[in-house]
């Protein structure tokens, strides 16, 4: 069984372009760009809890950098460093070899340097700082959202969220349309040209990995005013389309987690510079709704028909400590 130095070595080691210095110190050296403020954010992805365990590792390695860049993507950052803790219950090398391949070429895509970590045995997890760069004023934050604005949402919605259900038996998919919402789930593609685009148009932004409802509510919340939503807007697939009669896709669509599409909101005004954004990014935004003017506890997202009348609510958000 190789050593954690050998793993290290191995699969762990890699050119850092934008970094002083990069592994194999007690820790790297990185200079952000001058008059730029550090984005820093971490998420972690525990096994058997964010994956299944016979997940493809690629996918698994993919994955906890993706959902990390998501995040740089919401700040309107450029990501640039990341850090990678994991815990193993064995050194399975094949394991730990395909899973590093899996992030190692999503951090190339993205230009993004993995410049340390830590390798210790333990129940499987994987832990993932990104750190990124931001014009400090130009950073899309969660509190500049106000009454009046257009919100918008990228991609299309409840796809990932599907291949959940049908995994447990909430929902029956065909054998090509179970592979499709997989790869959704497996494989996001975190909207980092787009977030960039959007400096200086967005008024707030949030990446959407819990659920739109719930994500779009923490807009609500921080910016102290409510969102309405039109259910008829909102972008799915052809694939979600096709089940939308089925209780299990409309709660997909509202709340369903692990789309990490970004969900944001600009003045009116702004609608022509949005599209153009979006065109620059190469990646399909819709407007969904409004922002509105509120009181002191009713900072949410409501969902309404094309009448205007709300839609009954539906399990809306994922949280780890709620059933
Ligand atoms: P220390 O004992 O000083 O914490 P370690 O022996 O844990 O150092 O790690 C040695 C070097 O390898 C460090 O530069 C650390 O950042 C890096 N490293 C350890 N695990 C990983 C990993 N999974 N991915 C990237 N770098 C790693
Ligand atoms: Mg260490």
């Amino acid at each position: 069984m190789p050593s954690e130095f050998e793993l290290i070595a191995r699969h762990f080691t890699h050119r850092t372009p934008h970094s002083l210095l990069g592994v194999g110190d007690d820790a790297a050296l990185i200079r952000p760009a001058r008059g730029h403020a550090l984005a820093v954010a971490a998420d972690m992805l525990v096994g058997g809890r964010h994956f299944f365990m016979d997940a493809d590792p690629g996918s698994v390695g993919h994955k906890a950098l993706a959902v990390n860049l998501s995040d740089m993507a919401a700040m309107g950052a450029t990501p640039r460093w990341a850090t990678l803790g994991i815990a193993l219950p064995k050194a399975d090398e094949r394991w730990v070899a395909a899973m590093a391949r899996g992030f190692m070429a999503c951090a190339r895509q993205y230009g993004v340097d993995l410049v340390g970590g830590d390798t210790t045995r333990g129940p499987l997890n994987l832990c993932v700082q990104i750190i990124g760069e931001v014009p400090a004023r130009r950073a899309l934050r969660r509190d500049g959202a106000r009454p009046g604005d257009e919100i918008w949402v990228s991609g299309t919605l409840g796809d990932a969220a599907l291949a959940v259900s049908a995994r447990r038996g909430g929902i029956r998919l065909k054998p090509a349309e179970r592979k499709a919402a997989q790869r959704r789930l497996d494989w996001p593609q975190p909207r980092v040209a787009l977030g960039l685009a959007l400096r200086g148009i967005a008024r707030s932004a949030i990446d959407v990995s819990d659920g739109l409802v719930a994500d779009l509510g923490h807009i609500c919340e921080r910016s102290k005013v409510a969102a309405a939503v039109e259910l008829e807007r909102l972008p799915c697939s052809a694939l979600l389309r096709r089940h939308r009669g089925h209780p299990v896709a409309l709660a997909a669509l509202l709340g369903g987690g692990n789309d990490y599409e970004l969900c944001f909101t600009a003045a009116p005004r702004r609608h022509a510079d949005v599209v153009r954004a979006a065109a620059v990014a190469e990646t399909r935004v819709t407007c969904i709704g409004r922002v509105l003017r509120t009181t002191e506890g009713a900072y949410r997202t409501v969902v309404v028909d094309c009448t205007g009348l709300p839609v009954p609510p539906t399990r809306t958000g994922f949280d780890h400590f709620q059933p």
